[in-house]
């Protein structure tokens, strides 16, 4: 039977006919579009994964047959409820903690996900923190916190998911042997006064990534990042949480709106499965157009 929804809950449609003129009706191949983003026999790993974006991934990739390790740092019970809330879409999904800045925790996280699961396919590093200081009151705490998180937690993540690939070889499930994720910033392209240290941070994401895509793409692992714009989450609240702040958001955000959770969890899904296969080493500005500029477009 046809499914009713794509892995993300959406309704589709049947496939449609082209025509039944000589009685021999086609479908469309279209139909068999959303099919392509399936990642069932798969397993992830999606760091900060109990709360906004990673949370948001998560649920993506559970919906579309993976297996989900939900790494939190802090609070157990956000991620349980993480857990239970993809339990009850008819997921798989395992908590677990580490802070990813900390190596004998990444470790063991990754012990952890693979004795449980089996094996490993992707990895989304998404956990990041903000530190906000104006650049000559910027303390060393609030620089390596962020750069701790940030820059570290994700080559400490990246560098196991790689050496898992490839120690446990083929993927069943995959074109590629294993795919990576990094959730990034517009913040690694567009500099940013007051958080230099988050902005730094994603910068060195940005060529992090590319460099291990181009190290790694023979062994054909792939490694993109998603680079979301003002997305509605907890750690820019105070961007979008009076009418105020979203007036001046908006006027960054050619496209008219805020992001949500689902805009960036969509591109992810994308870029965890086999309909990416031949994109590696690309980022994906998740951002509404904010990335163009947009105080020039009245000729600046
Ligand atoms: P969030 O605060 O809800 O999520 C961040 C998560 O990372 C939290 O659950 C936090 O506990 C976790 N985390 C932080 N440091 C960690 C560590 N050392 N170890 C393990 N977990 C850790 O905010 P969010 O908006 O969902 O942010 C997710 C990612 O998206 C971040 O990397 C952020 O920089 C990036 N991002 C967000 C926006 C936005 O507008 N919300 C825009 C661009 C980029």
């Amino acid at each position: 039977m046809f499914p009713r929804s794509d892995p993300m809950g959406h309704a589709r449609e049947p496939p449609a006919s082209l025509g039944c003129g000589n009685g021999s009706c086609r479908t469309r191949p279209v139909a068999a579009f959303p099919d392509r983003l399936s990642l069932h026999g798969q397993v992830a790993l999606v760091t900060g994964a109990a709360t906004g974006i990673g949370a948001g991934i998560a649920a993506a990739l559970a919906e579309a047959g993976a297996a989900v390790g939900v790494n939190y740092r802090g609070s157990r019970a956000a991620a349980e409820s993480m857990v239970a809330r993809i339990g009850q879409a008819g997921g798989r999904a395992l908590a677990l903690q580490a802070d990813v800045s900390k190596e004998s925790e990444v470790l063991a996280m990754f012990d952890r996900l693979t004795q449980a699961c089996g094996r490993l396919d992707i990895l989304v590093a998404n956990a990041g923190i903000q530190r906000d200081a104006a650049f000559t009151d910027m303390s060393v705490d609030q620089w390596d916190a962020v750069i701790a998180s940030n820059l570290t937690g994700q080559f400490l993540c990246v560098r196991e998911a790689v050496r898992r690939f490839v120690a446990q070889g083929p993927a069943p499930a995959s074109r590629a042997l294993g795919k990576v994720i990094c959730v990034s910033s517009v913040h690694d392209i567009v500099p940013w006064a007051g958080r230099v240290n988050y902005a730094a941070s994603k910068g060195g994401v940005a060529m992090l990534m590319r460099s291990v895509a181009q190290e790694v793409a023979p062994r054909r692992i792939r490694i993109n990042a998603v680079s979301p714009g003002a997305i509605r989450t907890g750690i820019n609240e105070a961007a979008w949480d009076s009418p105020e702040a979203s007036r001046e958001l908006l006027e960054l955000i050619p496209y008219g709106r805020i992001g949500e959770v689902d805009d960036v969890a969509r591109a992810a899904l994308w870029l965890a499965s086999d309909d990416s296969d031949y994109v590696t080493g690309a980022t994906l500005y998740v951002d509404g157009g904010m990335t163009l500029y947009p105080a020039f477009a009245d000729g600046g």
